[in-house]
């Protein structure tokens, strides 16, 4: 489970009656703010005393995602000044078929004043049924008389022996080394760990390995074959040149002696990376850098590909 500390505060306060009917949730994105509003929301609905229990009714249909009281908004896209309306008129009706309906607003930070002001009356004095909960990235973006009305929850992730189990759950077949450099990316983050660990993710991280084990080796043939003639589409070109530009900067780091996250797919390109200049790498990253740039501002895709080509080569022979 995800920030279990503040998981079982919120239980054990559940279990005393201590809710509030206000919360502000917030969290860097990824953190798990809304599996965490939901398990709290499991646990104010629970009907049984080890909340929440997993197995009663109510328990059960939330686990489904389909408990008829509790609502979550901005999941997708930001809520607008229509969804805060629904909330207010939805939290004046009795619950379904609990004690109290649960409203977790994702993306509060997101909402315009307009929405926000909505929100405050309701916010400030819900009725006895209902309980919220506010989702945002930073407090810093919900207005100050938000801000003064609920109570604070900061999630700050996961351990990473937490982080490691819950990779493990998910991803059974994951090696040792990716389960590693997943956890050592994502900082107690499981959606950046999740990120990291995606297929599309691991796709472009071998291409960009690829084309800076080429370049380190200056094959300028086998380079071409692998930068211009797949024809890249501008955003796929663009996310392995990201990656190429990360792994750059890290064995960069490495070189220097500071610590990175990096953990090389190949042996060979980590093994390469070690042994060129650092200026050969620094001009590597720079003409990718230089290239990104030129790709933001729609220069022709194979044109820019091309002149990469010479520039990496170029670098490599620094
Ligand atoms: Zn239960």
């Amino acid at each position: 489970m995800y920030n279990t500390d503040e998981t079982r505060l919120f239980s054990a306060k559940a279990k005393n009656g201590l809710c509030s009917h206000a919360y502000i949730v917030d969290g860097a994105a990824g953190i798990g703010k809304l599996d965490f509003a939901l398990e709290c929301a499991r646990t104010m609905l629970c009907t049984e005393k080890d909340k929440p229990c997993g197995y009663c009714e109510s328990c059960r249909k939330a686990l489904s995602g389909n408990h008829p009281d509790i609502h979550i908004v901005g999941d997708e896209k930001t809520a607008q000044i229509a969804d805060i309306r629904e909330i207010i008129r939805k939290s004046s009706l009795k619950p379904n078929d609990s004690e109290k309906q649960i409203f977790i607003v994702c993306n509060a930070g997101k909402l315009r004043a307009e929405s926000q002001n909505a929100l405050l009356k309701l916010f400030e004095e819900p009725p006895e049924t209902v309980a919220i909960f506010l989702l945002t990235e930073s407090r810093s973006s919900l207005l100050p008389t938000v801000l003064s009305r609920g109570q604070r929850i900061h999630l700050d992730g996961m351990r990473d022996s937490e982080l490691e189990e819950l990779l493990l759950q998910k991803n059974p077949l994951i090696s040792r080394n990716e389960l590693r450099s997943a956890i050592e990316t994502a900082c107690g983050n499981y959606g950046i760990a999740e990120k990291y660990l995606s297929k599309a993710s691991q796709t472009v991280r071998v291409k960009a390995e690829t084309l800076l084990t080429l370049a380190i080796s200056k094959k300028s043939y086998e380079l071409g074959v692998a930068l211009i003639t797949p024809k890249y589409k501008r955003d796929q070109i663009s996310a392995i040149l990201n990656e190429f530009v990360a792994i750059v900067n890290s064995s960069l780091k490495a070189k220097y002696g500071i610590k990175n996250n990096y953990i090389f797919a190949s042996e060979e390109c980590k093994n390469l990376a070690s042994s060129a200049t650092k200026r050969a790498l620094a001009k590597m990253g720079e003409s990718a850098t230089v290239c990104l740039q030129a790709l933001e501002k729609n220069a022709n895709v194979t044109a820019s590909a091309s002149k990469l080509m010479i520039d990496l080569l170029s670098a490599a022979a620094r």
